[in-house]
């Protein structure tokens, strides 16, 4: 039997080393880190704060921070990737545009030996799959301007490869596009972002932050969502019908569907009575399975018949 060992020794055992940083403020200070609009650069300098969704990271995320990578983009002056490796991260890879950020993040690079590389790049451009070894997960306080875009290419990369690019990702957006991200149809936030977040991943809001928690402030509150791929992926082709069936449909959101579906090119009342949806309804009032029936409708019709 185990000899029961006390709470202190317990601490001193687990208790990850966390070596002495300057304050986030001396960093932006240091480097000359004023906020640069046009790279949706709003920091979060409260460790209180990051540690939170590091944590939450850790918990909820398909294989926590310790195995396989853990990705951020866009890691500014380093407060959430200072959390992440306090937070027991084993890797870190942080895709940042700013080249004032990826030098103001030398010293966290030294401060932990072989766990934290820092990549100059646009993340818009970068293979996500190429960053380490799996089990990937991406952890990012995201720059507002580009989010949607981001997320829409890291679901791109999942459906292309059956998963395994990524098991997870706990993402900070603009408060209404996390909403948008996790709607029930037939509500206002429900869209194209809805169906797609939706036909790829099980989306769940985090948090909420205020827009004070910021600095500067955005105009607007924040929200962390958690989306974490399906067992069951669409196919490639599944994947591109249903984008294809979503942007004809809520491109024109107000009108019927045998209106709004017109645009695909095939013949919209077929595609419907094929997909068991009636021809009155509008694109909100669809929820994903039935985007899923039509884009099986719309592949079928386009493969023409057999
Ligand atoms: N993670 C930091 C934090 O929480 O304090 C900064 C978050 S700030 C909202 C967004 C960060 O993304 C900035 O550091 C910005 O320079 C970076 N960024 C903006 N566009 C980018 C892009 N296309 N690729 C990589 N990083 C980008």
């Amino acid at each position: 039997m185990d000899s029961p060992s006390s709470p202190m020794a317990d601490a001193i055992d687990i208790a990850p080393a966390v070596p002495d940083l300057p304050p986030l403020r001396d960093v932006i200070a240091r480097h000359g880190l004023a906020a640069v609009k046009a790279l949706g650069q709003h920091f979060l300098l409260d460790l209180n704060l990051t540690r939170r969704i590091a944590r939450v990271a850790s918990a909820e995320l398909p294989g926590g921070l310790t195995e396989g990578t853990t990705i951020e983009i866009g890691p500014g002056p380093g407060g959430l990737t200072r959390a992440l490796l306090i937070e027991g991260a084993t890797t870190v890879v942080a895709v940042e545009k700013d080249a004032r950020c990826v030098v103001a993040l030398d010293e966290l690079v030294a401060a932990f030996p072989g766990r934290l590389t820092v990549i100059q790049a646009d993340a818009l451009e970068v293979d996500v799959s190429a960053l380490g070894p799996a089990p990937r997960r991406i952890v990012a306080n995201l720059p507002y301007n580009v989010a949607s875009r981001l997320l829409i290419g890291w679901l791109d990369a999942i459906v292309a490869s059956r998963g395994t690019a990524l098991v997870g990702m706990l993402l900070m957006f603009q408060k209404e596009v996390a909403e948008r991200l996790a709607a029930a149809p037939r509500r206002k936030a429900y869209g194209r972002l809805s169906v797609a977040a939706q036909t790829v991943t099980t989306v769940a809001k985090a948090m909420t932050l205020p827009a004070a928690a910021f600095t500067p402030p955005p105009q607007v509150d924040s929200a962390v969502a958690r989306l974490v791929p399906h067992a069951s992926l669409p196919s490639a082709e599944q994947w591109a019908a249903v984008q294809d069936v979503t942007a004809a449909a809520f491109g024109q959101r107000r009108k019927m569907l045998r209106q709004s579906l017109q645009s695909l090119g095939a013949d919209a009342g077929a595609l419907l009575a094929a997909a068991g949806v009636p021809e009155t309804a509008r694109a909100e009032e669809l929820d994903v399975a039935a985007f899923d029936r039509l884009a099986s409708a719309l592949r079928a019709r386009r493969a023409g018949p057999r």
